[in-house]
């Protein structure tokens, strides 16, 4: 059964020469707004024959260095700087930006487990299927910067994943590495199905995803490292032109083989990591303790690190409960490539 057509109108013309700021209009009628619409700012820069990039933040509402970086190239991207089209969504997920959170305000959705999206369910299915139907079909190469929100903090990379056509993979990795952020990891999902990512790859596109920080905020050093990661990707893939600039130090390649390197919590109570985020992890090593709060002289639980690795991403709110996940521990390698 085919869907009706996206009920989303842009106020940008996709095609038309030079630089636009618009909107994505979604109809909703609530009770604070009867016949309204869910705004979700764009640019569009279009300048000659070229690919086509489309830049996305704000895909989870409370993962601000990615939609601050994007909100910043908007308004300094020149047309007459790039060769082709640049389409940039800085929030994906508006309603859930407005709420500070990482699920929407108006109905609960997690964006990025909403994928491919219906036209007629919530929100924010319909957000999903607008770029799955309209946005990622125009585009070539694409890239969706996250963080770890606000329970998460994360070692800043970015990531390809292992695709079934290797050309794919390759020229996905090529992008993640030219990033330059100070890890590039080959991601495995925890469940994979409903993400942007899926969405994107399972079209055939060049898709690179990130992870750059976390904790509900910024900082100088990890929007740097956002700002400096968007220029590259844009260099990589010959959008604009300009010099590749490398992370301070070696970048560490890191591959997450499978599920085990998640480490979550099977108890409830506050959380004492022992590792800090880049630090080296050793099987065995006690990763983490958690005590309970509720009484005193009571012995915490341990977690002992089940693989050596390097922590990649923590829980950030020190209370925890069950089905957290409070580590990642990844794997060092020396290549990404097959
Ligand atoms: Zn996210």
């Amino acid at each position: 059964m085919s869907k009706r057509p996206s009920p989303v109108s842009p106020t940008v013309d996709f095609d038309a020469d030079g630089i636009q700021h618009g909107f994505l209009k979604l109809p909703i009628s609530t009770d604070e707004s009867a016949w309204g619409a869910v705004m979700i700012p764009v640019t569009v820069i279009n300048n000659g024959a070229g690919p086509t990039a489309l830049l996305t933040a704000g895909n989870h509402g409370d993962e601000y260095e990615g939609i601050t970086a994007l909100l910043k190239l908007s308004n300094t991207l020149r047309a007459e700087d790039v060769r082709g089209r640049v389409i940039i969504v800085p929030i994906m997920n508006v309603p859930a930006a407005t709420a500070g959170k990482r699920t929407s305000g108006l109905d609960g959705g997690n964006l990025n487990r909403s994928f491919p999206g219906d036209p007629d369910g919530g929100v924010t299915e319909q957000i999903a299927d607008y770029f799955t139907r309209e946005l990622v079909p125009m585009c070539d190469v694409a890239l969706d910067l996250h963080s770890g929100g606000r329970t998460l903090d994360i070692l800043p990379f970015a990531a390809a994943h292992r695709l079934d056509d290797h050309d794919q993979e390759a020229q996905s990795l090529g992008g993640a590495v030219a990033f330059g952020a100070p890890v590039a990891m080959m991601m495995f999902e925890l469940d994979a199905t409903k993400l942007y990512d899926t969405a994107v790859e399972s079209q055939g596109k060049t898709f690179v995803t990130t992870e750059l920080g976390g904790g509900g905020t910024t900082t100088p050093e990890r929007m740097a490292i956002a700002e400096r990661g968007v220029r590259n990707f844009l260099i990589h893939y010959g959008l604009i032109e300009g010099q590749l600039e490398s992370p301070a130090g070696q970048q560490v390649y890191v591959d997450m083989p499978d599920a085990s390197c998640y480490v979550q919590s099977e108890h409830s109570g506050l959380l004492e990591l022992s590792f800090a985020l880049g630090e080296t992890v050793r099987r065995g090593d006690v990763i983490a303790r958690i005590y309970d709060m509720t009484r005193t002289g009571s012995e915490p639980i341990i977690y002992h690190a089940k693989r050596d690795g390097v922590l990649v991403a923590r829980r950030f709110p020190a209370q925890v409960n069950m089905g957290d996940t409070i580590a990642v521990i990844a794997e060092v390698v020396d290549s990404l490539e097959r």
